[in-house]
């Protein structure tokens, strides 16, 4: 090797050469690795004399590069995973990170094990050097450990190694044992395994020891989420039930009061005007179930919205007839401009869904109008979307508030001046369906100016003429055939 430098011309222009981090095998046939400075020594007349060669021993050098460069990627790796855990999903951050701690520290198997409410063991995630994880038998491995019973065995020690006796049958013949402590009780165990008996060194422990605590924290965020999940799934429970069970009651107190009003004809003008009330507050109470069953059926995931091919000229005519009482109340009125032509107005939408979002939006610009007010809907196309919006010159949406329009019973501060009745569920229930229906809503807003909702939906392609039959006339009397014709 070094001969291509001796017998070359390197030395012809220099007088020294320094080659580094070669390998040096010495005499019991390890290497060493070393840096090598050649020097040339030649006489007055520049015959060469001879090299001086100087090795310099670099292997602690190199091992402390070595160390620095894995605790570099060690805080990397511990950086990008706590990330991950809080915000990924857990299970699959979770083998990411043990796949790159796993190649980090050269290992053979991780595996993840946590003790159910019921104490049994499982195992919640398993990373494997080679092939895919085979059925494990947790009790097997964990009594070839030793540790039957962790929780119990585990309570102080916060890092064990375990090298099996050489007459044990096991195929991992070194073990870092890290308990998991989740929600201040040992409930885990991370086993680091190794197939033949290894030296751990302390940065290893260090890293072993971070990474099951980043562990522990990633199994208590999903504790609290499974907790979580199950409450909301309680609280739906609740709601749908509550609802299902007072919409026919309701619904028969309704209809009671409309057969109550047409059987009774001369019915005194007090006693009219309490039934009026009746039937008024059991409408409010009839719309407040259905959006409480609504809302239900979104957040189990099983309000069905298929999409169908919908006229929005015809849904917003239909909102605007159905508004009339409403209107006549408040003496104000609707202007409507279509933009689109019939065959441009054509959505992929669920008809009964966008219907009662546009009811919904039409009736809060006249609730939260003043009285002879102008309502102004507009429909126009644009590129592939049609869009819709109805402007109000109401009492607008506070711009501290704007941000929690949307949200579940939210009602602005302002509305409580107004004396309106709601439950702050319409505008949930209106993005939640506009969104399944893979449209957006928005909103434009001034207090004391006004109001403008904006929805937008994919607008269906005109269907093409389908291909007329075609006739043939086989006439040669020229009268017939144009009568024919
Ligand atoms: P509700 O009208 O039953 O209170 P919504 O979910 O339909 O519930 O609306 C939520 C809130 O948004 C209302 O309480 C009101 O504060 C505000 N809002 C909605 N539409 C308008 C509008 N056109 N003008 C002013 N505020 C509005």
């Amino acid at each position: 090797y070094l001969n291509q430098y001796l017998s070359g011309s390197y030395f012809k222009t220099n007088r020294t050469l320094h080659l580094r981090k070669l390998n040096l095998m010495v005499q019991n046939g390890e290497t060493i690795p070393i840096d090598l400075t050649i020097t040339q020594i030649k006489d007055e007349e520049s015959c060469v004399l001879g090299y001086v060669f100087a090795f310099r021993d670099i292997q602690y050098r190199i091992s402390a590069e070595i160390k620095m460069s894995k605790m570099l990627k060690l805080e990397n790796l511990l950086r990008e995973s706590s990330q991950r855990l809080i915000t990924f999903q857990i299970d699959e951050a979770l083998l990411s990170m043990l796949t790159q701690l796993g190649k980090m520290l050269s290992l053979d198997r991780i595996l993840i094990v946590q003790q159910t409410p019921s104490l049994k063991s499982q195992v919640v995630a398993c990373w494997q050097k080679r092939g895919n994880p085979k059925k494990i038998d947790l009790d097997q491995e964990l009594a070839e450990l030793g540790q039957q019973d962790f929780t119990a065995s585990f309570k102080k020690q916060p890092i064990t190694i375990i090298t099996p006796s050489a007459n044990q049958k096991t195929k991992y013949l070194t073990a870092i044992l890290a308990p998991l402590v989740i929600s201040d009780k040992l409930q885990g165990l991370a086993i680091f395994q190794y197939k033949k008996i290894q030296t751990i060194s302390d940065e290893d422990i260090n890293a072993i020891q971070l990474t099951s605590s980043i562990i522990s924290s990633a199994l208590k965020r999903q504790e609290y989420e499974s907790n979580l999940a199950a409450l909301n799934q309680s609280k739906n429970d609740f709601v749908s039930i509550a609802s299902h069970q007072l919409r026919t009651p309701l619904t028969s107190i309704h209809w009671m009061v409309e057969l109550l009003r047409k059987r009774i004809d001369k019915l005194p003008d007090k006693e009219r005007e309490y039934l009026d009330l009746i039937d008024s507050a059991v409408d409010r109470m009839i719309i407040l179930v259905n959006d409480l069953l609504c809302v239900s059926r979104i957040e189990k995931g099983t309000a069905e919205l298929e999409n169908e091919q919908v006229d929005f000229v015809e849904i917003i005519e239909t909102a605007i007839n159905d508004t009339k009482g409403q209107l006549q109340e408040m003496d104000s009125s609707i202007e409507f401009i279509n933009n689109t032509t019939d065959s441009r107005s054509k959505v992929a939408a669920h008809k009964k869904s966008l219907q009662q979002i546009i009811m919904n939006l039409l009736s809060n610009a006249i609730k939260y109008s003043p009285d002879h007010s102008i309502i102004k809907l507009e429909l126009n196309s644009k590129d592939n979307l049609i869009q819709f919006s109805c402007q109000d010159q109401g009492i607008g949406i506070p711009e501290a508030q704007q941000s929690r329009i949307f949200e579940k019973f939210f009602r602005a501060e302002n509305t409580a001046r107004t004396e309106t009745q709601g439950s702050g569920l319409g505008l949930y229930i209106c993005k939640s369906f506009i969104e399944a229906m893979q449209g957006r809503i928005w909103f434009e807003s001034q207090e004391n100016q006004g109001t403008t909702f904006f929805i937008s939906l994919p607008r269906l392609e005109p269907e093409k003429e389908p291909n007329m039959p075609e006739v043939i006339i086989a006439e040669d009397e020229k009268t017939l055939q144009l009568a024919l014709e």
